[in-house]
């Protein structure tokens, strides 16, 4: 049962970039806590999904993004552009691996045209400075709450981050994209909820056997670089936390791999609440 206000939302739930009939979104979600409103990561989507949440983009307190994949980050400019134009007139700040700034001037290159032309055309605000990117430390105090940060196993990249919130209230421990850690379940320990990503191993067999455009080299990347489903009931077992859910499905929108097979390979070692996310789900902490 849900003690606070709270809420995590889950807003993306496919892992990889790529979308197709049937799937879900990539990676992003909504942290409501202590009366912030944090995103972490911007895949494809985000911004309809914090919409869909009935969570106006002008509200939005800080972007954390855990690791330079697309599916990641790839709509965080147009989260910028949309928010502008639907009234933002104030910076936000953007926590993300080293790197990231690049693509935010890239981005604001790549719109030019646009941005000048609303700001001559229809008055509005400075565009560039709307976005403050800092890197991503061990720890942030982000006024109540408390950001602590652990580099994952995910790779070849190696800025790649688990995070966990902490407030006065509840606590959140999310996985970023990582291979089986076991050190994951001292960083999660006695969370309210921990999201983790998950795979099944049967799921990625099928999956590259329908790739048209990739070799070998796609399998072994995910293999080595993401986590069994079973194991995810193991850090949550181990970790002690209170609820656990499911994010970053590889494979997603597999007709041959449904929830009975995920909760099967979590339920190994989890018996506590779990959550298959699932686009716009919302998670009391
Ligand atoms: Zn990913
Ligand atoms: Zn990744």
């Amino acid at each position: 049962m849900p003690q606070t206000n709270d809420t995590l939302a889950l807003l993306g739930n496919k892992g990889g970039p790529a979308i197709r009939p049937g799937s879900q979104m990539p990676v992003s979600m909504l942290l409501r806590m202590a009366g912030k409103t944090i995103v972490i990561d911007c895949g494809l989507g985000v911004t309809r999904g914090i919409c869909d949440q009935g969570v106006a983009l002008t509200k939005i307190d800080l972007i954390v993004i855990t690791h330079l994949h697309s599916d990641h980050y790839l709509e965080l400019g147009p989260l910028f552009h949309t928010a502008w134009t639907a009234g933002l007139n104030r910076t936000i700040p953007v926590i993300g691996p080293r790197g990231l700034d690049a693509y935010w001037r890239a981005f604001q290159d790549s719109m030019r045209f646009d941005i000048d032309l609303r700001i001559r055309d229809e008055g509005r605000c400075d565009f560039d400075s709307l976005a403050a990117i800092s890197e991503i430390g061990e720890t942030h105090d982000l006024g109540g709450i408390t950001m602590t940060t652990m580099r994952n196993v995910h790779p070849p990249i190696t800025d790649s981050f688990a995070l966990r919130f902490d407030g006065p209230d509840s606590s959140v421990t999310l996985s970023g994209d990582t291979a089986y850690m076991p050190e994951m379940a001292d960083f999660a320990r006695g969370a309210d909820l921990l999201v983790h990503e998950a795979m099944l191993r049967d799921g990625v067999e099928a999956l590259c056997a329908r790739m048209t455009n990739g070799d070998d080299r796609l399998r072994t990347h995910i293999l080595r670089s993401h986590t069994d489903a079973e194991d995810v009931g193991r850090i949550a077992r181990d970790a002690g936390v209170r609820q656990l859910a499911l994010n970053h499905f590889v494979p997603d929108g597999d007709p041959d791999f449904t929830d009975r097979h995920w909760e099967a390979a979590v339920r190994k070692h989890w018996d506590g609440p779990l959550f298959l996310g699932r686009d716009g789900m919302k998670i009391g902490l």
